[in-house]
């Protein structure tokens, strides 16, 4: 099958379409080679970096159109971590988790600790999306703003629950593709190899006053919190425009060339539009072929920013080798999900261009599979 050779007038200028990590832009990664070496290699206690910590900060302020008294906070260890770091840190006694896919179950499972009562989990199956449900003495609601596994999409919505209870998004795969109103969450958390075109390793997040007042709340009540899993640590670094111990330097250059990037380009308005753009022609294009569908049924669940095809009479698996074979890589659906399908991001950096090439890749591979 690596036998297709995929004729160049149909291939994307550039073929990385994994959903995280995923494309860095050329530019990006020439100014780290150039600007960036001053940084690299430096400490991460002097101004230089300090600097970019509070530029990346600053960015994302204007990105998210910050409200008053909301901060951006960081760490280290990505949006795993920081799972661990809100059952320490922000589930006061119990939290709501929504979970229709991977990665909403596996902030499930972290809320699921010993020192808490168990979670209310509403489960919803794979390609659909559950709904916030009010319970009285959940202190935290928690959903993906974008599942990653599955390519749905919740809005960004509080929760109606008591008086005093979080909204807490995880939005890895979300936070720089999609328009949403962050009055609306009081923590809007993320990793920055995915829209924000960087590597891993860190998680950053916008967070309330009321958010800010728990983390401070909880860390003065007696429990048990590892230090580098403490929120209230993060949050008096971040105010110093640090980590509580050493970032990687390169993911915050890179994240802050795209944050900087995607500021001076129309901001979130303008990445959104392009994504839906991007997601676009592939739900269109999936809708007009017979031989593909768009996996998530309703379309107003449909992800902008992931998104996955499912396929009939045709392996999918093959087109995915193809491709690869092709230099265009990182189109395998979601390891666990276990479908004949495609899951393609179309995050902020990938040209809607190379989308629409992409999908003339896939129909050749089609065609000549058959
Ligand atoms: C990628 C992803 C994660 C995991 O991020 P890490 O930085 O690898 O821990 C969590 N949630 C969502 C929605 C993701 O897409």
């Amino acid at each position: 099958m690596a036998s297709i050779v995929l004729p160049d007038e149909l291939k994307p200028a550039d073929g990385r379409f994994g959903c995280g990590p995923s494309k860095i832009r050329q530019e990006a990664i020439t100014a780290l080679a150039t600007a960036g070496v001053e940084l690299l290699g430096t400490s991460h206690r002097q101004r230089p970096v300090k600097h970019l910590v509070h530029s990346v900060k600053e960015g994302l302020a204007e990105l998210f159109a910050l409200p008053e008294g909301y901060e951006i906070i960081l760490g280290n260890g990505g949006s795993t971590a920081f799972w661990d770091a809100a059952a320490f840190g922000l589930i006061e006694k119990r939290s709501e988790n929504l979970t229709f896919g991977e990665f909403g179950a596996k902030f499930a499972k972290a809320a699921a600790a010993p020192w808490l009562d168990a979670p209310v989990v509403v489960d919803a199956p794979a390609g659909t999306r559950s709904a916030l449900v009010a319970v009285e003495g959940v202190d935290v609601y928690a959903y993906p703003h974008n599942e990653t596994s599955t390519g749905v999409m919740h809005p960004v919505v509080r929760a109606a629950g008591d008086a005093g209870a979080l909204t807490v998004v995880d939005a890895t795969s979300a936070a720089g593709g999609i328009l949403f109103d962050t009055t609306e969450a009081d923590v809007y958390y993320f990793a920055p190899q995915k829209n924000f075109a960087s590597d891993g390793g860190l998680w950053l997040a916008a967070v309330s006053p009321a958010a800010i007042e728990r983390i401070e709340s909880i860390a003065t009540s007696g429990r048990y919190i590892p230090e580098s899993l403490s929120l209230k640590l993060a949050l008096d670094n971040s105010r110093l425009d640090q980590t509580l111990n050493t970032p990687a330097i390169a993911t915050l250059f890179l994240m802050n060339e795209q944050t900087r990037w995607i500021n001076e380009e129309g901001g979130l308005a303008w990445a959104d539009a392009r994504t839906k753009k991007s997601s676009g022609l592939l739900y269109d294009w999936a809708e007009s072929v017979s031989y593909a569908t768009p996996f998530v049924a309703n379309d107003a669940e449909r992800s902008q920013v992931v998104v996955t095809i499912d396929f009939e009479d045709i392996d999918a698996a093959e087109i995915a080798a193809t491709l690869r074979a092709n230099g265009i890589v990182d189109t395998e659906p979601y390891r666990k999900l276990g479908r004949n399908q495609l899951r393609i991001a179309t995050f902020t950096a990938i040209e809607p261009s190379d989308v629409a090439q992409l999908i003339r890749s896939i129909e050749y591979a089609v065609e000549h599979l058959g």
